[in-house]
């Protein structure tokens, strides 16, 4: 049986049992396996990893932000802790913020750490699917390694895509691009990065969105 430490949870409550948070949002895990929970077809709700049975407390879920949530929560727990709910709902909810705040620097350190090459550049972020990323009057688009250049293609080297700059080979991939509001290619984006980042990926990608926004406002507030 999954317990609180294996899981990670942040409490096993007498409501639904173990209580956890993940990008903000209070649910819980399933004590057979330790994963989410999920609506099934017949009205159960089931464990995502084994398929099974785990009653109807498991689907509650709610944002961290969410008082009226909160209060609802607090009310449940009142019938086993009496006037003392409320102050147990407000320690868990004090540990989910701070869980939510360690997870947050986590991937902000994560980001930074590959900024190595970016300032000299110029390049908004150094991510894993090509490298070094930028945005030019509102396209975003890879830079070489080599000389900081952009990629084109090419009828000649193995790759059929040569930096700008040196005519040396670079990977094919560095011949994406789409532009900042292109919503589609975003969301491609974001799916190559969930390779690497998984469930953050979409904070990954929030993250380069805004900063190519900001990059591009302040370039044309400045023409
Ligand atoms: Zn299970
Ligand atoms: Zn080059």
């Amino acid at each position: 049986m999954a317990a609180i430490q294996s899981t990670k949870a942040l409490v096993d409550d007498p409501v639904g049992g173990l209580l956890t948070v993940t990008e903000g949002m209070m649910h819980y895990l399933t004590r057979c396996c330790g994963a989410s929970a999920k609506g099934s077809a017949d009205g159960l709700v089931m464990c995502r990893a084994c398929h099974g049975d785990v009653g109807p407390e498991l689907r509650a879920a709610w944002m961290l932000d969410d008082n009226e949530s909160w209060a609802w929560y607090q009310d449940r727990l009142s019938a086993y802790y009496g006037d003392q709910a409320s102050l147990v709902a407000n320690q868990i909810r004090q540990q989910a913020i701070e869980r939510t705040h360690a997870a947050t620097m986590a991937l902000a350190e994560m980001v930074n750490s590959v900024m190595a090459d970016v300032q000299s550049v110029g390049a908004l972020v150094d991510d894993p699917v090509a490298g070094l990323l930028t945005v030019t009057e509102g396209m975003m688009h890879y830079l070489t390694r080599c000389c900081g250049a952009s990629a084109e293609g090419s009828a000649y080297g193995v790759s059929g895509v040569v930096c700008r700059a040196c005519d040396r080979d670079v990977a094919a991939e560095l011949v994406a691009a789409w532009t900042v509001d292109d919503d589609q290619s975003w969301a491609q984006y974001q799916d190559r990065l969930s390779a690497y980042y998984g469930s953050q990926a979409s904070l990954v990608v929030n993250q380069i969105r805004q900063r190519a926004i900001e990059r591009t406002n302040m370039a044309s507030s400045a023409a």
